[in-house]
């Protein structure tokens, strides 16, 4: 099983922090972001210590091209309305494929935007007609469009938008998904029927398309259209559903990412909530298939000295 989660890259290590940070959780992939998911401000390449994250993964039996990483979320190819806005987004995501390709991976997962006033098809058609110019000055990149839970006015929030988008990329070997539990259930579909859901999804789009799931549990019921992730096992998918889905046949050898939040302990010594990641007790529970009911416990203790 391809299994990991996010993970921070800062200095001074950056990528090679990004990997042993992976390898702490028992991970065997990541994901991560070339920079603050907010902002446009990258470190220079030279800076990220490329070559020895490459070693370090090599050493630890880890394909980097299995390694994922996340496009900021400011990027909205399909803003039709303000010409600047888009030159900016288009300027941003450039500078990460580049950095993608550098780092020597391939995956960029990208939300596929915001249509804001515009009519939903026009934007769709745009967001294809900006990746056609992206891939074309990038070759060897795949990007990855990312199933949206249908908050405010998102594009790509049922199969058929995101067929729509890849129908509109000439390059269809640069082009693929990343489907998120949480965002699918938060846009209405039902997790309980896994079988019926990949039978749809490999009708409209195609399950080679499918190159990496966000395995995230939701606070929220089916529908709700609100993106709230939840621990594994402790949100509204639960723990079984959510298993039966990476279990699943059809997705033997996808890659799977947690982006679940970080678990709130109390300090005893200053009296205060401090987050802790749960990644390695997530990945855990994954791979025995087994649900850890202690995981705040379990979290305390091990990181809460
Ligand atoms: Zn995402």
């Amino acid at each position: 099983m391809i299994i990991g989660c996010h993970v921070g890259m800062s200095s001074p290590e950056y990528l090679l922090g990004s990997c042993k940070e992976a390898t702490s959780y028992n991970a065997n992939t990541f994901m991560f972001y070339t920079g603050a998911p907010q902002n446009s401000i990258r470190t220079d390449l030279k800076y990220l210590k490329i070559e020895e994250a490459r070693q370090y993964l090599k050493e630890h039996n880890i394909d980097i091209e299995n390694v994922v990483v996340h496009a900021p979320y400011l990027i909205n190819l399909a803003n039709c309305e303000d010409v600047e806005k888009l030159n900016l987004s288009m300027n941003l995501l450039d500078t990460e494929v580049k950095r993608t390709l550098a780092i020597g991976t391939k995956y960029l997962v990208l939300h596929p935007g915001c249509s804001l006033k515009a009519d939903k098809n026009v934007a769709i058609k745009q967001v294809s007609n900006c990746l056609n110019t992206i891939i074309d000055n990038n070759p060897g990149i795949v990007i990855l469009i990312e199933t949206m839970a249908g908050k405010g006015s998102e594009i790509g929030i049922n199969f058929n938008e995101i067929k729509t988008i890849i129908d509109g990329v000439n390059n269809k070997d640069a082009i693929g998904v990343c489907l998120d539990t949480c965002h699918i259930n938060d846009a209405g579909y039902d997790l309980t029927k896994i079988d019926d859901l990949l039978d749809e999804f490999d009708n409209i789009i195609g399950l080679n398309k499918l190159k990496v799931c966000h395995i995230n549990d939701s606070k929220n019921e089916r529908g709700a259209h609100k993106d709230r992730h939840e621990n594994i096992g402790y949100g509204t998918i639960g723990f079984d559903n959510l298993c039966s889905f990476i279990y699943n046949k059809r997705l033997e050898g996808k890659i799977f990412i947690l982006e679940t939040p970080w678990v709130q302990c109390v300090r005893k010594d200053v009296y205060q909530y401090v987050a802790y990641p749960p990644y390695k007790f997530e990945i855990e529970m994954i791979r025995n298939r087994k649900f850890n009911e202690n995981l705040e416990k379990d979290i305390d203790e091990l990181y809460n000295k």
